[in-house]
Parts: structure tokens; sequence; C-alpha cells
């Protein structure tokens, strides 16, 4: 598998995916009276990912931009792996993404009974059969690529003992795995999937919508594709390893004689430094390797939310990588960058410093507070200012000062001048260490009264720009620096004798506490921040008044140092 790379700023963005391609096409050629309708299908199995993200934004976008519909099904053939909290993420997060399924929600379990007669149609014309084999014989007498499967001795029942067989099954008559509905194909038939597949199977669980009604249930790929057909979906776009399930799915439309849908199969999303299978992400979750399934940490939508990414971030990713046809990973500073184009346009500048030193400015009055006035956001001057004070105690970022510092070091050492951020001009005088230790305690510095709101009082130049907070004023604020879940490039490529999860990266949470300016205090839950110099923070659901908590959504890529 290839990782992409892209150049960000040379993305093809109007040229049209061989999808749209088809599609207008298919207008063009007048088929199904012009009309595209989709459908997301998700299985209500575990909650939605980067990668379902991407088809969603992919079938209702092509239904918008083709005056058609999209339908939301859930595919919810396995009561046994699903679950009604599912259901409810997965529409709380298709509506965050900004999508619309009107009254178009739709069950799969809807059409169960539909499922059913499709089955006895099959029975009626022999191309299905109930088998008393254990799934365990089933799979062994399959064959294998190179050789041929192995006939079961049921396979020629008759109609009427089928018919029969089949209603019991549905009667509840049979223990689980005591026999199943096969389709009667060709147990030598190149493709494995056409061997005499499963069509039903005796499950004694309750289901979460048809509760006790049914003890027998079609498979997924007995549902699937005939549930797009009754939905007269026109475009049923799925991810690629659903290419070899097109022969059957053909069949069933073939053999039952009803609306066939187009099949068109793309490339799964998959991320650097990520995993997405939901088996995989369910394991997180249950094992608590995270916390959660909206751990800021997890490429889930909820995750991703709560992490603070927009739905515009999500889109302009999903745009930029385009549909593609053979499988690829992206690299996941692409989705990065996109959180940060966009927060940098809506997202306030706030000051916070994360790993304080204490500076005291000698020469500033004692008990003196000035409100100085700061930007809120740059990119946005309707966002107007705000007031922060200032006084004679701050703290700075300890990074930002250098005792002896390197050559090209522009922020503050002794005998340097910096300005400090809405500020003053400060010129470090003195460096106070603990005695015993070495380790420098405070730093005292001067300022020049001339220079308020960082402005030169006359042509002279500071190099460096940093950020503080007033000691006396700044409010605590619990931050959470969330960094890759995994430390592997490709994690669910994994070597021999090991497992997935022993790439996880044991840093990729560090809480800490930092020192922020007072506006912070009372913050409402998912607000998003530049902290000035360090990057973007979202207020964390656990924020509580006057105790803010942030989650490190993506670090700047520039700070004012370089950019200057
Ligand atoms: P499962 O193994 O449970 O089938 P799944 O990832 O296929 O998992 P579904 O709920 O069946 O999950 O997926 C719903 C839709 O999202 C399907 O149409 C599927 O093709 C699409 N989808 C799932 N994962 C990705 C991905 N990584 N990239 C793009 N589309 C995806
Ligand atoms: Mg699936």
């Amino acid at each position: 598998m290839e990782t992409e790379k892209f150049d960000n700023n040379n993305l093809p963005s109007n040229s049209k995916n061989f999808i749209e391609q088809i599609i207008e096409e298919d207008i063009k050629n007048n088929k199904n009276g012009g009309s595209v309708h989709t459908r997301f299908p998700p299985e209500p199995n575990g909650y939605l990912h980067i990668g379902h993200a991407k088809s969603i934004i992919l079938n209702f976008g092509l239904a918008k931009k083709y005056n058609g519909l999209c339908n939301l099904r859930f595919d919810d053939t396995n009561p046994v792996k699903e679950d009604i909290e599912y259901i409810d993420s997965i529409k709380e997060d298709i509506k965050w993404l900004g999508f619309d399924w009107e009254d178009r929600e739709y069950y799969a379990s809807d059409y169960f009974e539909i499922l059913y007669e499709y089955a006895e149609k099959l029975i009626k014309k022999e191309k299905a059969y109930v088998c008393d084999l254990s799934p365990d014989e089933i799979s062994k007498q399959r064959g294998t690529v190179t050789t041929k499967g192995i006939e079961s001795p049921y396979r020629n029942r008759s109609i009427e003992e089928n018919l029969d067989l089949f209603r019991r099954m549905r009667n509840g008559e049979f223990e689980e795995g005591s026999c199943v509905l096969r389709a009667k194909i060709d147990m030598s038939h190149p493709n494995m999937l056409m061997r005499d597949p499963i069509l039903y199977r005796i499950i004694k669980t309750s289901h979460h919508r048809t509760g006790d009604k049914w003890c027998i249930y079609p498979m997924y790929d007995f549902a699937h594709g005939q549930c797009d057909s009754i939905e007269r979906i026109t475009h049923s776009i799925c991810t690629l390893e659903f290419e070899v399930h097109k022969q059957l799915y053909d069949w069933f439309v073939k053999e039952l004689e009803i609306f066939a849908p187009q099949q068109i199969e793309f490339a799964r999303l998959n991320l650097t430094y990520t995993v997405m299978s939901k088996r995989k992400l369910l394991e997180l979750v249950e094992n608590k390797y995270v916390n959660g399934w909206d751990d800021p940490r997890m490429p889930t939508i909820c995750g991703l939310r709560r992490r603070g990414y927009t739905p515009e971030s999500i889109k302009m990713f999903s745009d930029k990588i385009g549909v593609a046809r053979r499988d690829n990973t992206i690299d996941v500073s692409l989705l990065e960058f996109c959180v940060r184009e966009h927060l940098n346009k809506i997202a306030e500048r706030r000051m916070a410093v994360l790993n304080p030193l204490k500076v005291v400015i000698t020469n500033y009055p004692d008990n003196h507070i000035e409100e100085l006035d700061a930007v809120n956001n740059p990119e946005d001057f309707e966002k107007g200012t705000r007031k922060i004070p200032f006084s004679r105690v701050i703290y700075i970022e300890r990074d930002d000062f250098i005792e002896n510092p390197p050559q090209h070091f522009f922020r503050l050492s002794p005998g340097n001048e910096v300005r400090l951020r809405y500020a003053y001009f400060i010129k470090c005088t003195d460096v106070i260490k603990d005695p015993t230790t070495g380790e420098i305690k405070e730093i005292h510095c001067t300022y020049d009264p001339a220079s308020k709101g960082g402005n030169s009082p006359d042509g002279r130049k500071v190099k460096g720009t940093i950020h503080w907070v007033s000691a006396n004023h700044c409010i605590e604020a619990e931050i959470r620096l969330y960094d890759r879940l995994f430390l592997s490039e490709f994690p669910e490529q994994v070597e021999e004798g090991h497992n997935y999860t022993d790439y996880l990266n044991p840093d990729s949470l560090k809480i800490i506490k930092a020192f922020a300016e007072p506006s912070l205090a009372n913050v409402d839950i998912n607000t998003r921040f530049q902290f000035e110099r360090i990057g973007y923070f979202t207020a964390d659901k656990d924020t509580m008044p006057g105790k803010p908590v942030f989650n490190r959504t993506v670090t700047l890529k520039d700070s004012w140092i370089r950019k200057k």
C-alpha cells in the first residue's frame, strides 16, 4: 500500500471524480429517468469513523450535486452485534456533519418480511435449499480458490421439503446452528462467494427493532443489495471489498427479477498512524486503551468532534483526497492541515502559558493594573477585541527564556529585548536561581512605558514577540495534550508475533495545568481557540464553570517567530 503525500496548495478541486463521470453519463443517457438516488448504509455495530465520514460526504454530496436524494439506511441484520446506542450516535454524527436524510430513515429490518418472501421465491425456483450441515462443515466443504467445493447432501431436497423446513425455521422449531438456508448456485464457481452462500441463519436473539418477531435473520449479503433495490437506489456506492460480491448481488437481482441498482466501488479511506477497523476500535474502547468512543485520540467522528475538529475541516479533507479506485493510505497530517486551516479562520485567539516562568517587571508600579486591548482574531476583525489585565508579575513560557542563548534565538535572554504581545517591550536584567539546584526561579525585567500595546516608541526593532499572562489575574486550566495514538505509521500492518496494540503511543495523552488569561474562566463546551503561538484548543465536555478543560486539537504549524 502506498502513502499519498500531498502538496496542500496544489490539489485539483474542480475536476470530476470517476463516480461523478459515471453519474453524468447516466443522466445524459436518461438512465432511471435521469434521477440520482444514493444511500449511506451503516451497520449499527459501532461508532462512525472518518472513513464513514468520507462515505457520507460522498453519498449525500452526490445526491445534492445532482438534485437527487440520499437515504439513511441501517443494515441491521445481525442482532447480536447491534445496539440502539450505535443508531443514535450514527444519526447524531451525520447531522453534525451537516447532512439531512429528511424522512428517509430506513432499516433493513423494515424489509424482513419482503426479504423472507424473496427467499421463498428462490426456494420455489429451486434456487435455494435448507442445509443441515454445521457452519464448520459448510466452510470446509466450500473448497479453496484452487479446488472445487463439495455439494451438500441436502442440496437436492424438494421444493416442498425446503419450503416446509424454511417455514419451520422461521417458526423457531430448530435450534441455532442446526440448519441454514443456502442459495443453490455452483459449488465449483471460481468466485467463492457464489458457492452456495448462506442466505439465512437461526439467531435466537431479540432484535433492537423487531423484538422477538424473528428468529431467522438474513445474511448481510442477502439483505444489502435487495434493500438497495427495494429503495430503488440508482447508484449503490460501496468500498472496493464489495467488488467480488457484485456477482452475487447481480445473481439475486436476476433470479428475483427486481430493480437493479448500479454498484460502484471506491477505495476505502485509510490514514497513517490510525486504525480504522471497527473491531479494533471496539477493542480499544473495551480494553480501555482509550477513554471511550469519543476519546479525542480516536478516529471516530465523535472523537474528532471532541478533539475540536469542525465539519468544514472534515469536508475540506474529504474534498482534497478525492475518490480513488485503488487502495491507498492518506497521510494523517493532511487531516491536521485541514483543521488548522479552518480554525485559523474561525478560532478566537487567547493567551495561555503551558510551562510557566515567573517574570517580575521591576520598574512597573506595584499594585498597578492595566487593561490592554487584544485582537480576538486577526483573520476576522469583526470578532473585535477584548481586555487583558497586565501587572508587575507575569508568567511567560519557560522555553521563551534562555540564559545563554544560541545564535538566532530571538526570544528573551539577559540583555535582550522582546515584545510582550499586546503589552510592552521588556528587557531581562536579572536571573534568580535556586541556590542549591541552580534552577531558574524567576527573572527580572524592566519595561519601556513608551512601548504600550507592543508598539515601538522610536522605530527600534525587537525580533521576538512572546505571550504571557498576569500572575495575579490568570486562571488555572487543565490542558490535555493529545498526540497520535500510534507510533507506527501503519499500525494495521503488524509484524510477526506482534499485535497492533504493541504500537500504541504511551505518550498520546499528557495532562498538564496551564495559566490562562481570565477570559477563559467560563467557556462553553466545544468552543475552539487558538492559544497564541501554541496551537488550537477546544473546551472539553468536562469543563465546569470556572474550571475549563481544553483538548489540544492540533499544534500550530508556524510560530510568530518564524513568520517575522
Ligand atoms: P463492517 O466491517 O462492520 O461492515 P464497515 O466499516 O464496512 O464495517 P459499515 O457500517 O458497513 O462499516 O459502513 C457503512 C458504509 O461506510 C459502507 O458503505 C462502507 O463502505 C463505508 N465505509 C466504511 N469504512 C470506510 C472507509 N474506511 N472509507 C470509506 N468508506 C467506508
Ligand atoms: Mg460493512
